[in-house]
């Protein structure tokens, strides 16, 4: 293993952004960390640009970082990320040096109550990764460093290898799509040959349409506000879209489901969007939350235990999903990398999280690349 390990030239130091008060990302020089037992480094290839990110940068959480907010602590952002592997830890066999990787967001701490379920994504010991309360819990970009440098450090359980015909730009894409697998399993488990409504074409709404159709699905409707976005959603696997600024969203989900959806996967955060889930699904249908909305919203709770409707919230990529969204991904079960609009250097990270935020030139995902092809 010592052999392998030196295959790879590291240098001791690395480019890495860094944010200081909000809004503010400097770069600067870093340290390359050095992988512990059951971590590897990963040399990073490309990164994407995820809405969560410029919430941190804007204005911290869910970031963590020390116990408290993310700001003038020398942290590193971003999250949805590939690379290679360089650099084992200590027992690591899992992988080899030069395999390309995609990474989970959260390595749990893999012994509190939660993680044992395989729900790591909700581990207890969130952001207990500091000093002498180090419980080994990594969510890289939110509570460790993340992924806007060159060199980081993931534990074992967050990585999923990338086929070799599978670009760059579209494997930082799996991470999204496992967080639509995750909550579409946890919420519906087996949706074949039922209906899914997914409400929001944004990254995460338009992969749980590519997961849902290849999953067997047999409606997938899309609803949104832009047209672009919903045309997109038709190549990825929908049956039917549905423009809410013009259409009666709910008696166009009954139409075309015989009287009602099974499920929907909530991704838009409108305020009235609970409130339209209930009203579009058949009795005992289920919603799955994947999207917040930034302002508390009324929800008509008698609707809900009239037709024994169920809400679950989801947070996160958890039970491997990850892993079997890239599965689908290599199957080429869906075209992911319809979704990637922009790719930009790391030198000008400003400029990508820039597009993204401001959804210039109808950006959808922005992408990081750290050297050309
Ligand atoms: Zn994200
Ligand atoms: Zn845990």
């Amino acid at each position: 293993m010592d052999t392998k390990n030196k295959i790879m030239d590291i240098p001791k130091t690395m480019k890495a952004w860094v944010l200081g008060d909000p809004n503010q990302l400097t770069m600067i020089e870093k340290p390359v960390p050095e992988p512990s037992s059951a971590e590897v480094l990963v040399r990073i290839d490309a990164i994407a640009v995820c809405a969560t990110d410029l919430e941190i940068i804007h204005r911290g959480p869910p970031a963590m970082i020390q116990g408290g907010l993310p700001f003038n602590k020398n942290f590193t952002p971003g999250h949805e990320y590939m690379g290679t592997v360089v650099k084992l830890g200590p027992g690591v066999d899992e992988f080899e040096i030069g395999d390309r990787v995609a990474v989970e967001i959260h390595a749990g701490c893999g012994r509190c109550e939660r993680c044992r379920e395989g729900m790591y994504t909700a581990c207890l010991n969130y952001g207990k990764n500091y000093g002498n309360v180090n419980k080994g819990h990594r969510a890289n970009g939110f509570t460790t460093d993340g992924g806007f440098l060159e060199y980081a450090i993931n534990n074992v359980n967050t990585l999923v290898h990338v086929p070799d015909d599978m670009s760059d730009e579209e494997a930082t894409l799996i991470v999204t799509a496992g967080t639509a697998m995750y909550g579409l399993d946890v919420t519906a488990g087996l949706i074949a040959g039922q209906s899914v409504v997914v409400m929001g074409p944004g990254p995460i709404g338009l992969m749980g349409v590519g997961v849902a159709k290849a999953l067997g699905a047999s409606e997938v409707i899309l609803t949104g506000t832009r047209d672009n976005r919903l045309e997109i959603g038709k190549k990825l696997g929908a049956d039917y879209t549905i423009n809410v600024t013009r259409e009666d969203v709910v008696a166009k989900v009954k139409e075309y489901t015989n009287g009602g959806a099974h499920y929907v996967l909530e991704c838009s955060g409108a305020p009235t969007a609970v409130n339209d889930a209930a009203n579009m699904l058949r009795r005992g249908g289920r919603i799955c939350l994947a999207a917040f909305p930034s302002e508390p919203v009324p929800i008509d709770i008698a609707a809900l235990v009239r037709n024994n409707i169920y809400l679950y919230g989801i947070r996160g990529e958890g039970k491997s999903a990850t892993h079997r969204a890239a599965s689908l991904m290599s199957q080429k079960r869906f075209p992911a990398k319809l979704i990637h609009t922009h790719t930009f250097p790391l030198e000008e990270v400003p400029t990508a999280l820039k597009y993204a935020r401001e959804r210039i030139e109808d950006a959808i995902k922005v992408v990081v690349k750290m050297r050309k092809d």
